[in-house]
C-alpha cells in the first residue's frame, strides 16, 4: 500500500485520503496541515481551496500553480500550539521539502489555523 505523502507512516488510504475525498474531517490543526501537504503532493487543488479560510484564500490558479510547479517530497512537523479537537485556533510550524525546476528546496512556515463550525481551515503563515 502506498505510504501517505504526509510522512505519518500510515498508508495513504488510512491517513489523508479520507479527508481529501470528503469522507472525514480533520480533528486537529496538525491533521489538516498534513492533509493539505498531501493535497499539494497529489495536486488536489479542490481540497486546498476548500480548506483555505475564505478571507485569505488565493485565486485558484495560484494554488494550482504551486501544486503543479513543485513536487512535494517530505513534511516535517516542528512544533504545534493549540489546534487540538477542543480548540478553535492553532499553529503548526513545519518544513516542507520539495523539488522545483530540478532543484531541491524547502519551505519553513508557521501556519495559522482556525476552526469554524467544527471545521479546521488554513488562514495564513509566516516565518517562525
Ligand atoms: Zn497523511
Amino acid at each position: 500500500m502506498r505510504a501517505c505523502p504526509c510522512g505519518s507512516g500510515a498508508p495513504l488510504a488510512q491517513c489523508c485520503a479520507p479527508l481529501l475525498d470528503g469522507f472525514a474531517r480533520a480533528t486537529t490543526a496538525e491533521q489538516l496541515m498534513r492533509s493539505r501537504f498531501t493535497a499539494y503532493a497529489l495536486a488536489q487543488v479542490d481540497y486546498l481551496m476548500e480548506t483555505h479560510a475564505a478571507r485569505t484564500r488565493p485565486p485558484r490558479e495560484d494554488v494550482a500553480g504551486s501544486a503543479d510547479d513543485a513536487t512535494f517530497t517530505e513534511l516535517q512537523i516542528l512544533e504545534t500550539t493549540e489546534g487540538r479537537p477542543d480548540d478553535t485556533r492553532g499553529t503548526v510550524t513545519f518544513m516542507a521539502h520539495f523539488t522545483a525546476g530540478g532543484k531541491t528546496s524547502a519551505m519553513l512556515e508557521r501556519s495559522r489555523f482556525e476552526k469554524v463550525r467544527g471545521q479546521w481551515f488554513y488562514v495564513d503563515g509566516d516565518l517562525p
